[in-house]
């Protein structure tokens, strides 16, 4: 949707574009929603990599989210992994000998 401005689903052209999406955070607090978060004795929690934004088509109401980046994201391989699917399904498991 957000490349197309049409929805995948319905093919509507009616489109809504959630720059920011808040969330609540400690206390009155209101944070970005994102992918991941910190939370510090001194700040509280803060949005610390991937921001989301949500496009919504106005005719089905289907909902896409996107991260604006990537890039700040921290792959820590328990809570945030990586797939690599460029490699054959052969290649990550080889034939049992
Ligand atoms: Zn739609």
């Amino acid at each position: 949707m957000a490349r197309a401005h049409r929805c995948p689903a319905c093919g509507g052209a009616q489109l809504i574009r959630f720059c920011h999406v808040k969330e609540a955070a400690a206390g009155q607090q209101m944070i970005d929603l994102s992918l991941q978060k910190h939370r510090s004795v001194w700040s509280g929690v803060q949005a610390t990599g991937a921001r989301l934004e949500a496009h919504a088509c106005r005719s089905c109401m289907l909902v896409e989210w996107h991260a604006t980046t990537l890039a700040d994201v921290v792959v820590d391989g328990v809570e945030v992994i990586v797939i690599d699917g460029s490699t054959s399904a052969e290649e990550r498991s080889p034939p049992y000998r």
